[in-house]
């Protein structure tokens, strides 16, 4: 039976999630399925405001960042009211399935819309798209490999400035609550601290002010660079603050930089394109196979494909592992 399939594309952007759209797109048409696409998010829902998609429309996407349906928040998802003109428009357009692509607030748009919706047995399915990797029910979202390659060459390019005047740098990267970025970005540049919510504590500062410095004092000793990686959001007032108070307890001359939203663009990098894709062709597999019941998420873990009930992923957390924290901090201290 021939079956209509939207998609959208939610809340935060992340590379890779137009290798989704195009790979769902193609999948649903090889089998027969109609595929249409709601711009700006659940307003495009609401709104009605969507195109068909075509094999034509997803051609030479896979390569680039953003999203070709667009992406936005929909203050109007939080109201009842807009939840069920949301409902309402996937009933009027005889849509069978609903696959956003997006993070956590975006999935909990489609439980407010499962409970308007669920009478008319429609599907819906997220697939994890956002740069910070904070859903648990996979290893990796799609956008988390492209941010991490990208904060890497900016910083390998700040270590270059940083080694001419041997000086500390504070390069602030994106990740939301937790460190996953962070973390990732820290080991890959060889960074000398990585400050993040899984290895500092918010409510110590001035310990590990005491540690950074002592650890500067003796890196500068040896006449190098010191690159500290600092997770947004960690600490009060952010990079700005943490320069100005090494600067003014001490003799280093600390420089900062805000990694920010470059790290949402670019192209997608070849593992975020590939796990997009499967995950694309796995969501329509799963509503061929009409086993999909409740609001699902498809994700990826240890290489298998996984199915989770997105009510559950949403009381989950995913932390860095902390054997891997405990691990990095015990290279760093030998350095
Ligand atoms: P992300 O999906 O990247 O986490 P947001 O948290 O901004 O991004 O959420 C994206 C959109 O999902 C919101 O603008 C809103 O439309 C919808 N949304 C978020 N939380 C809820 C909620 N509790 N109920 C209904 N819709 C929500």
């Amino acid at each position: 039976m021939s079956k209509k399939i939207a998609i959208l594309t939610s809340g935060g952007d992340a590379p890779g999630m137009n290798s989704a759209i195009r790979s769902v797109t193609l999948s649903a048409l090889r089998c027969g399925f109609e595929c249409i696409g709601f711009y700006h998010g659940y307003n495009g829902l609401i709104e009605q405001e969507f195109c068909s998609l075509s094999a034509h429309s997803v051609t030479d996407i896979t390569q680039q960042g953003g999203t070709i349906l667009k992406s936005a928040r929909c203050p109007a998802m939080h109201t009842e009211e807009g939840v069920q003109q949301a409902a309402n428009s996937l009933r009027k357009l005889h849509v069978d399935a609903l696959i956003v692509i997006g993070g956590d607030g975006s999935f909990r748009g489609l439980e407010a819309l499962w409970q308007h919706w669920q009478h008319w047995q429609g599907t819906l399915i997220g697939l994890p798209g956002t740069i910070d990797n904070d859903l648990a029910g996979c290893d990796n979202t799609i956008g988390f490999s492209t941010a991490v390659n990208t904060a890497t060459s900016a910083i390998d390019k700040i270590r270059d400035t940083a080694n001419a005047f041997e000086r500390v740098f504070i390069t602030e990267v994106m990740g939301r609550h937790n460190g996953h970025i962070a973390f990732h970005v820290g080991i890959s540049c060889g960074a000398e601290a990585i400050l993040s919510f899984e290895n500092c504590d918010p409510n110590n500062h001035q310990a590990i002010e005491a540690q950074l410095i002592a650890a500067i004092t003796k890196q500068q000793q040896k006449h190098g660079s010191f690159m500290i990686v600092l997770a947004e959001n960690l600490w009060p007032g952010g990079s700005q603050a943490l320069k100005a108070q090494l600067n003014n307890q001490t003799e280093i001359n600390a420089a900062m930089c805000v990694l920010g939203h470059i790290q949402r663009g670019g192209a997608p990098s070849a593992e975020d394109r590939i796990l997009a894709t499967e995950l694309g062709i796995a969501a329509v597999e799963a509503i061929v196979a009409g086993t999909v019941t409740t609001p699902t998420m498809i994700g990826k873990v240890q290489g298998q494909l996984l199915q989770s009930d997105i009510a559950e992923i949403l009381q989950q957390q995913k932390p860095v592992s902390p054997q891997w924290v405990k691990r990095y901090q015990s290279y760093l201290a030998e350095l």
